[in-house]
């Protein structure tokens, strides 16, 4: 399973239709301070269901939303998606490549959609469960996230070993049945 291809319409920095494709090896993503770099990423975590708005960098929910410039006026919504390679069937669905979106609007209401067709934010948390993607999970490791593993408490420390082995899905569906 890998990231194949990012897309973005209206998302922060991105007004214009924007496709970012990640071949296999390694991908860097270089440019200039405030070039959008990090709105790459706060993208992909947006996509699997982040909602604080302190971890995307932003106050509001709108401010995911492209602002305006002096050239291009402020969007009304916005969207990412993510395209994933599925065909060693790591994610349990029948398809060899899957696709998430999200997109949102200046009212503070989110869609998402798995491969075109809309679903709850769950689905798409579901979907990635010990997989190691998620936006809390190890696949993004942003600045200052190694101190925090080591510094931090042993039943936190161990939510990445569970990832990591597999068992983090137990624990979740464990808590849902107990909410039920
Ligand atoms: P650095 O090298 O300093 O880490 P970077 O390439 O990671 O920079 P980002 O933090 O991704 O840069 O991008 C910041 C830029 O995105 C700023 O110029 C900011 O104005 C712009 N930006 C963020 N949110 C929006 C928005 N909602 N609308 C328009 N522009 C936005
Ligand atoms: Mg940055």
């Amino acid at each position: 399973m890998h990231l194949k291809r990012i897309e973005l319409r209206g998302f922060k920095s991105f007004p214009e239709k924007t496709e970012i494709v990640f071949n296999k090896g390694i991908t860097a993503v270089v440019g200039p301070n405030g070039s959008g770099k990090s709105n790459i990423s706060d993208a992909v975590r947006w996509v699997l269901g982040e909602q604080s708005m302190k971890s995307l960098r932003g106050d509001k929910v709108e401010d995911v939303i492209f602002a305006g410039s002096d050239k291009k006026k402020a969007m009304n919504y916005c969207e990412a998606a993510l395209t994933i390679d599925n065909s060693d069937g790591e994610i349990d669905l029948e398809f060899t490549e899957i696709t998430v979106k999200r997109r949102a609007y200046r009212s503070g209401e989110s869609e998402f959609f798995i491969n075109g067709k809309q679903c709850r934010m769950k689905d798409i948390k579901e979907l990635f469960l010990d997989t190691g993607v998620g936006k809390d999970s190890y696949s993004i490791i942003e600045q200052g996230k190694i101190d925090d593993i080591l510094n931090t408490t042993g039943s936190s420390r161990r939510k990445v070993f569970d990832e990591a082995c597999g068992i983090s899905k137990y624990r979740y569906r464990k808590l849902e049945a107990e909410k039920n």
